[in-house]
């Protein structure tokens, strides 16, 4: 299973880490380690000062596909979730500055939080989803998919280009405005039109 994410899909986001608008969605990998186990609180790794929440819509892929045209991607996913990308952003900002790649900031153990799977036959229109990630008891994050600069079914075209999609593989759709930095001891609990799909603890 591989986990493809997009970055700098919602304009104000791009906009808080004073980021250029891309011409193409930013993609990048996680490995199949990164997956917090369930139930598992996270762990601030001892490499980073700096570990940012930045929650995100999920495709959960449902068979092989490449080349897949736009038009037919919803053909591809039966399942809508929610996650973390979690980012060890110091690390990242010292390996962007080199121009080297990000994948020890995005793709370290515990750093792709996968949420419940809810059919997407449950919501009425997907390019409206709202969702909200509150660390303790305040809502940090407020998006919605309405913001996305590409939308799924775009980005399942997009990636499919490069990379075959397999059954069981999760696509993180990007963050939306309000990333910010996590202690020991908070709690994030995340949100999909209103349901819970997701709280874990940091350590
Ligand atoms: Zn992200």
């Amino acid at each position: 299973m591989k986990i493809i994410c997009i970055g700098r899909n919602y304009a104000e986001h791009i906009k808080e880490l004073s980021n250029e608008r891309p011409k193409d969605p930013v993609v990048f990998i996680k490995p199949d380690s990164a997956v917090l186990p369930k139930e598992q609180d996270f762990y601030i790794p001892e490499f980073s000062e700096d570990i940012h929440y930045e929650v995100e819509v999920l495709i959960r892929i449902k068979k092989v596909g490449k080349h897949i045209d736009p038009k037919f991607a919803h053909k591809y996913y039966d399942e809508i979730g929610l996650g973390i990308d979690f980012t060890a952003r110091d690390l990242q900002a010292a390996l962007k500055e080199k121009g080297l790649p990000w994948e020890k900031a995005k793709g370290f153990d515990g750093a792709a939080v996968i949420g419940k799977w809810v059919p997407k036959t449950e919501f009425k229109d997907l390019k409206n989803l709202h969702f909200t990630l509150k660390k303790n008891d305040s809502v940090v994050q407020d998006g919605n998919t309405a913001q996305m600069l590409w939308p799924i079914d775009e980005l399942i075209g997009y990636v499919s280009t490069f990379f075959t999609l397999k059954k069981g593989d999760v696509l993180f759709t990007g963050t939306p405005a309000g990333v910010g930095r996590v202690s020991p001891n908070d709690y994030l609990s995340g949100s999909l039109e209103g349901k819970e799909l997701l709280r874990i603890k940091i350590k």
